[in-house]
């Protein structure tokens, strides 16, 4: 991939791909200084960083899955910097312990963050916003949203709420490509949203050439991320048949439509 996006005040965003679907986020300024956010490989990041000519002042955890820390002890070990993230026994590299609300703001890059908590995937995971983007993790992602391991389906959709309430042009950078596979299940659900058949025929062009499909705009999102949309009635009442029984507030739709998501396997007519 290594495709940049450009965000407001100077800042850009690098993706590095990791593991089978991981991207792991460089976000950096014009004077080549570096956060490192979910770096799940050391060597991935030090690969990005050395390709870029960047030198990395700081590192960012969303939540304590190993595919999103892997990489931060070596990585803080031999750059000397600072890890910032949730207060969790299970990530006993974090040196400064952020709860919600709390401004993130590192000597030397010029950015201000602030800390969401948003529960949900697990219970201490927060999402960072700022700049005109918000670094998820495994909250949200495109046209689909993360599994349950550890909260409950009203942590979470209280969680994607918090988000969804951004300024819609922020841009989404979620920390898996599952866009195709998500759409895909999505599409049984809203088999006539236009939006989401746009987006699953992008998705499975990007799978052929290899190309990354976040970040996207939250208002994007809005049309056709199930997860975001469990108010529409075709969702509801598609549910409702597949459930036999009647689903009268949005947080049964959400939990409905998880419950379904969490046995899903995608099957693609290119596959
Ligand atoms: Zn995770």
């Amino acid at each position: 991939m290594n495709r940049d996006s450009q965000l407001k005040d100077g800042l850009t965003v690098t993706g590095l791909p990791a593991f089978t679907d991981n991207y792991l986020w460089l976000l950096h300024d014009h004077r080549g200084h570096a956060v490192a956010i979910d770096p799940g490989d050391a060597q991935v990041v030090e690969h990005g960083l050395r390709q870029r000519n960047l030198k990395l002042v700081g590192i960012l955890v969303t939540h304590h899955h190993p595919d999103h820390i892997g990489g931060v002890a070596e990585l803080a070990e031999h750059h000397h910097c600072p890890v910032l993230g949730p207060a969790d026994p299970r990530i006993p590299m974090v040196q400064q312990r952020l709860v919600d609300g709390d401004c993130i703001q590192l000597e030397q890059i010029d950015m201000r963050l602030r800390a969401i908590h948003v529960p949900g995937h697990t219970l201490s995971h927060l999402a960072y916003v700022g700049h005109g983007a918000v670094f998820v993790g495994d909250t949200l992602f495109s046209a689909g949203c993360g599994r349950l391991f550890e909260g409950t389906p009203a942590q979470m959709l209280h969680s994607l709420d918090l988000l969804n309430a951004l300024d819609p042009a922020t841009l989404l950078f979620c920390a898996h490509e599952y866009t195709r596979d998500n759409a895909r299940f999505a599409l049984d659900w809203e088999p006539d949203n236009a939006a989401l058949r746009a987006r699953y025929r992008e998705s499975c062009q990007a799978h052929q050439t290899g190309t990354a499909t976040v970040p996207s705009r939250l208002s994007q999102e809005r049309t056709y991320n199930p997860f975001l949309r469990c108010d529409q009635s075709t969702i509801r009442e598609r549910l409702e048949t597949s459930f036999q029984r009647e689903l009268s507030t949005r947080l049964e739709v959400f939990t409905a439509l998880r419950q379904r998501r969490n046995g899903y396997v995608a099957v693609h007519a290119d596959a």
